[in-house]
C-alpha cells in the first residue's frame, strides 16, 4: 500500500479513537513519510505536535499501525517542511485553513492572508477572521468546540440554546462567530444575526428614543434563523431590555431557531438577571470554557505566526506561552508586538529579542487611561487634541481618531458608548464602525497595520 493511502486509513481510525479536538490539533496535518528498515517516519508540522505525539499518542499510533499490517520497531516523528501551511481559498475567497501550522525549520512561502470581501444576502456582524479552520482546539476549549461543530451541522436541533461561559479573551467570540459563518457557508440564505449585547441594548434604546416604538427592532431579531448574542452578562440590571430579550428568545425558541449565547459567568451568577431568563439560558447546554493549556497555547501561537508566514522558534513560543497563560487575546497581542518590533528593526524574533521585550513589559507602567491613549495617538500622528476630539472630517484626522477608538477597545476593553464619549462623539455606532474598520485593516498588510503596531509599541513608553 502507498504510504499515503495507508496513513489515511490510520488517520481514519485515530479520528475515531480520540476526541475531535485532539484529532484536529495533533493529527490533522501529519503524514507518513517513510516506512523502511523497520522504522516508520511520521511527518509533523512542528515541535509541539512532535512532543505531544511522542509523549501522549505514540502507543495509539503504534497500535493502529499494527492493525493496518505495519509493525515497525520504532516510530519517529519528524518535523517536515512538506507540511507547510495548507492555506486554501474556497471560491468565495475566504481563507479556509489559515490555522495550518508550518514547520519550524523552514520559512514557509504559503500565500498571504486574504480577507474575504464578500457580501452575503443576509449576514450581520460576522467576521471572516473567526473561522473553525483557524481555531486551535485543545484542553480547555474542546467541549465548546465540539458543541459548536454539532450546531453548525444541524442548527436548532440540539443544544438549544447553547450557553458558553468563561473568562476574557479565551476564544468565546471566535467560536460563536465561526458557527455563524459555517452555517452561512452551508446555507447562504440563512438569516444569521450576531450581535454583542451592547449592540442589542443600544439598538433597543435607540428604537425607543428615536422611533418611539420597537416594532422594527423586534421584527429584525425575531426574524433570525440563528441568533448569536455575545456577552449577555451585560443584560444585568437592564429590566426593559431583559423583557424584550425574553420575548425574542421565546419566539425563536418556539420556532426551533438556534440561539447561541456567551457570558463571562454562568447564568445563575449573573446578578439581577430575571429568573425566567436565567432558567431559559440553562435549558439547553451550558459549557464552561477554560483557558487553553500550555500545549494548546503553543499551538495557537504557531498557528498565528504561520498565518503571517513567520517561523517562531520553540524557545520563543514557550516563553510567550509561559508568560501569558490566561488570555489568548493578550498572547496574540504579545506575539504581534514582538513581530512588529522585529520587523521595524529588521531582526529575527529570536529568544534574546523576546526576552528583552518581556523585560520591558514587566517594567512598563501597568495603567494607562483613556485620555493618555488618545493623547499618545494624537501625538503619534501629529494631530492636535482639539482636532482629534473635534468635528473635522479630514482624512488625516479621521484615521487617527478611528485608531484611537480601536486602541481604547483593545487596550482598555471599553464599551462602544464609552469610547464614543471619550472621543467626544454622541453616537456609539461611529465607534462600532471605526473599530470594525481598523480591525479589518489590521488583518491586511497595509499601512494601517503598520501604524497600529508602531503605536502599540509607543503606548506604554
Ligand atoms: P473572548 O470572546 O472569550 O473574550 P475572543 O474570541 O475574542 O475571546 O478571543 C481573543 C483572541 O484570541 C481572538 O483574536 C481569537 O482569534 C484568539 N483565540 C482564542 N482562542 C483561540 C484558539 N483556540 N485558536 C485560535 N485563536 C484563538
Ligand atoms: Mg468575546
Amino acid at each position: 500500500m502507498q504510504e499515503n493511502t495507508l496513513w489515511q486509513a490510520v488517520l481514519g481510525e485515530i479520528e475515531l479513537s480520540v476526541s475531535r479536538g485532539n484529532y484536529v490539533t495533533w493529527f490533522k496535518n501529519t503524514q507518513l513519510i517513510r516506512y523502511k528498515d523497520d522504522v516508520a517516519v511520521v511527518g509533523v508540522p512542528n515541535i509541539f505536535v512532535k512532543n505531544q505525539l511522542e509523549r501522549k499518542f505514540n502507543d495509539l499510533v503504534v497500535n493502529i499501525l499494527a492493525k493496518n499490517g505495519i509493525q515497525p520497531s520504532r516510530v519517529e516523528y519528524k518535523i517536515h517542511s512538506g507540511i507547510a501551511p495548507t492555506t486554501k481559498h474556497n471560491d468565495e475567497g475566504i481563507l479556509k485553513n489559515p490555522g495550518a501550522i508550518t514547520g519550524l525549520s523552514e520559512v514557509s512561502t504559503g500565500p498571504k492572508l486574504r480577507i474575504a470581501n464578500v457580501t452575503h444576502s443576509y449576514r450581520q456582524g460576522l467576521n471572516d477572521r473567526y473561522s473553525f479552520e483557524n481555531f486551535v482546539v485543545g484542553a480547555g476549549n474542546e467541549l465548546a468546540y465540539a458543541a459548536c461543530q454539532a450546531i453548525a451541522g444541524s442548527p436548532g436541533t440540539r443544544y438549544n440554546p447553547l450557553f458558553i461561559y468563561g473568562g476574557v479573551g479565551i476564544g468565546k467570540t471566535h467560536l460563536i462567530q465561526a458557527v455563524g459563518s459555517a452555517i452561512l457557508a452551508a446555507k447562504p440564505n440563512a438569516r444569521i444575526i450576531y450581535a454583542s449585547t451592547e449592540q442589542f441594548v443600544q439598538e433597543f434604546v435607540d428604537a425607543l428614543r428615536f422611533k418611539k416604538n420597537t416594532t422594527d427592532f423586534a421584527g429584525f431579531y425575531r426574524g433570525a434563523d440563528v441568533l448569536i448574542v455575545d456577552d449577555v452578562q451585560f443584560l444585568a440590571g437592564k429590566e426593559r431590555v431583559q423583557e424584550e430579550f425574553f420575548h425574542t428568545f421565546n419566539a425563536l425558541y418556539q420556532a426551533n431557531k438556534q440561539i447561541i449565547l456567551t457570558s463571562d459567568k454562568p447564568p445563575k451568577e449573573i446578578p439581577t438577571l430575571e429568573e425566567r431568563l436565567r432558567s431559559r439560558f440553562a435549558w439547553g447546554m451550558s459549557i464552561d470554557m477554560q483557558t487553553p493549556d500550555f500545549e494548546t497555547r503553543c499551538a495557537i501561537l504557531q498557528s498565528k505566526a504561520a498565518i503571517q508566514n513567520i517561523n517562531l522558534s520553540q524557545a520563543v513560543t514557550e516563553l510567550l506561552a509561559t508568560h501569558i497563560h490566561s488570555n489568548i487575546r493578550e498572547l496574540e497581542g504579545a506575539l504581534n508586538q514582538l513581530l512588529a518590533y522585529c520587523e521595524m528593526r529588521g531582526v529575527e524574533p529570536d529568544i534574546q529579542v523576546a526576552t528583552a521585550m518581556f523585560e520591558n513589559v514587566k517594567n512598563r507602567p501597568k495603567h494607562i487611561n483613556a485620555r493618555q491613549i488618545i493623547e499618545r495617538t494624537a501625538k503619534h500622528f501629529h494631530v492636535s487634541m482639539e482636532d482629534i476630539l473635534g468635528p473635522k472630517r479630514d482624512k488625516d484626522i479621521v484615521v487617527p481618531r478611528q485608531i484611537a477608538m480601536y486602541m481604547l477597545r483593545c487596550e482598555l476593553h471599553l464599551s462602544f458608548p464609552k469610547i464614543a464619549h471619550e472621543l467626544g462623539r454622541k453616537d456609539h455606532t461611529t465607534a462600532i464602525h471605526s473599530i470594525n474598520k481598523i480591525e479589518k485593516e489590521t488583518g491586511l498588510d497595509g499601512p494601517i497595520k503598520q501604524y497600529v503596531s508602531e503605536l502599540k509599541e509607543k503606548l506604554y513608553v
